[in-house]
């Protein structure tokens, strides 16, 4: 069966369709510029040239009508008509408490997730608009969502809870909620299947370090704890958002700079991070760039990136009582070679070991510990569409 993953943002759209019987990427392409001039769909067959194409798309229907158009395109097309698409599996930012997994796409899930708006307001909503527009154009496909806060569900109470008055959480919802768990959820299996272990034998810490980053403790395959919070802004340093910072901070920068909560929020989400601290760039291969031609402000915003990154990995070992397995993943985590140096370094009381010489590689599945590291440092690309096809699948067929 093939299978169409969709992820949508409000002005662009990312899909892949997968053979499923083999896991194999048939294709993959990207709709930038919905609903404002100069739209494009940019199509990749595998083993093809791309094939760009500028045309005007008013909304998420128009871009899912380009796509298909695509799919089944003589050339660059994978499938002789839609009805080679067996499912559609949409990427979720925001499932709130509701739904610990994927699911099958129903209206009552529409609705949920409807009611999800007030809590990821820049992301669900275009996501809707995905499902939406599948719905209209495939109307016997059948869709399953699968949502980045799921993974997370598992976490308990004395790891979700904010310290605050607690009608918060229960009028509402205020608590941790976690992102990236498709990502989380496919390196920890990916990791346990290297390690020839049971998700349920391993406590491992995966660390998601992209441009947003988020560290999870996966006690036994669920997750005991993660570092992105109600929104992820919260927890590591990223390229522009600040992580952990005083609460009473924003108060006192909004006073002091005349600023509204509006205009702190930005601050925090878009003007912090490594951007901020460095004064050079979102960027880490630009920060590093300038930390080694003697930029000592940008060197120091890295090793508060490390510091962070660390002290996150000694509150989970803490909290899960060791450790079995680091996994580092996406592109500070898979290309990052220094980082993940200046991440591991001075951990041997712990058990954790960095292999120099094995550390010295770039995006492919393999163990970068030495051998006699107590808790094996593993990097593994992740592969959040692959995790999304395979859940579709799964429900889809019940297999
Ligand atoms: P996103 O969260 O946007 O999906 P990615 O997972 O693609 O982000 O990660 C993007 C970040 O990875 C970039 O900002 C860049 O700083 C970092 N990165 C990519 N390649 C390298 C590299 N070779 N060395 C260091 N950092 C890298």
């Amino acid at each position: 069966m093939k299978v169409l993953v969709i992820n949508c943002g409000s002005s662009s759209l990312k899909y892949q369709v997968l053979e499923m019987e083999t896991e194999e990427l048939l294709c993959k392409g990207l709709v930038e510029r919905i609903g404002i001039d100069g739209s494009v769909i940019k199509h990749e067959k595998i083993g093809m040239d791309k094939w760009v194409l500028e045309t005007p798309m008013k909304d998420h229907k128009d871009a899912i009508g380009h796509v298909l158009n695509a799919l089944t395109d003589p050339e660059h097309g994978v499938a002789k008509s839609m009805d080679e698409i067996g499912a559609v599996g949409h990427r979720v930012v925001h499932a709130g408490e509701k739904y610990a997994g994927s699911v099958l796409i129903t209206d009552d899930v529409i609705k949920a997730l409807e009611e999800c708006i007030d809590l990821a307001p820049l992301h669900n909503p275009a996501n809707l608009q995905g499902i939406a527009a599948c719905k209209a154009l495939m109307p016997n496909t059948p869709m399953v969502g699968v949502f980045d806060t799921a993974f997370h569900q598992t976490m308990p109470a004395e790891s979700y809870l904010y310290a605050l008055p607690y009608e918060y959480y229960t009028k509402y919802g205020v608590r941790r909620y976690g992102f990236h768990g498709t990502s989380h959820r496919y390196v920890s299996l990916k990791a346990a299947e290297m390690l020839g272990k049971k998700p349920e034998d391993l406590k491992i810490i995966t660390c998601h370090l992209g441009n947003g980053a988020s560290l999870a403790a996966v006690c036994g395959g669920k997750v005991f704890d993660t570092s992105m919070g109600f929104t992820p802004v919260a927890g590591l340093v990223m390229g522009t958002r600040c992580g952990d910072i005083d609460p009473a901070i924003l108060g006192y920068v909004a006073a002091k700079e005349g600023k509204d909560l509006a205009a702190m929020d930005k601050v925090i989400n878009k003007e912090s991070g490594v951007y901020g601290l460095s004064g050079v760039s979102s960027d880490f291969r630009d920060v590093e760039n300038a930390a080694n031609e003697g930029n000592e402000q940008a060197a120091t915003a890295l090793k508060v990136y490390a510091h962070r990154v660390k002290s996150y990995i000694g509150a989970y070992m803490a909290e899960m009582n060791g450790c079995d397995a680091i996994v580092f993943t996406a592109g500070l985590g898979e290309n990052g070679i220094t980082m993940r140096k200046a991440i591991c370094e001075n951990l041997e009381n712990l058990g954790i070991e960095l292999c120099d010489e094995r550390n010295n590689v770039r995006g492919k599945d393999t163990v970068i510990s030495k051998d006699s590291s107590k808790v094996k440092i593993l990097l593994i690309p992740t592969n959040e569409e692959l995790m999304i096809a395979k859940d579709t699948y799964e429900i889809v067929t019940g297999k």
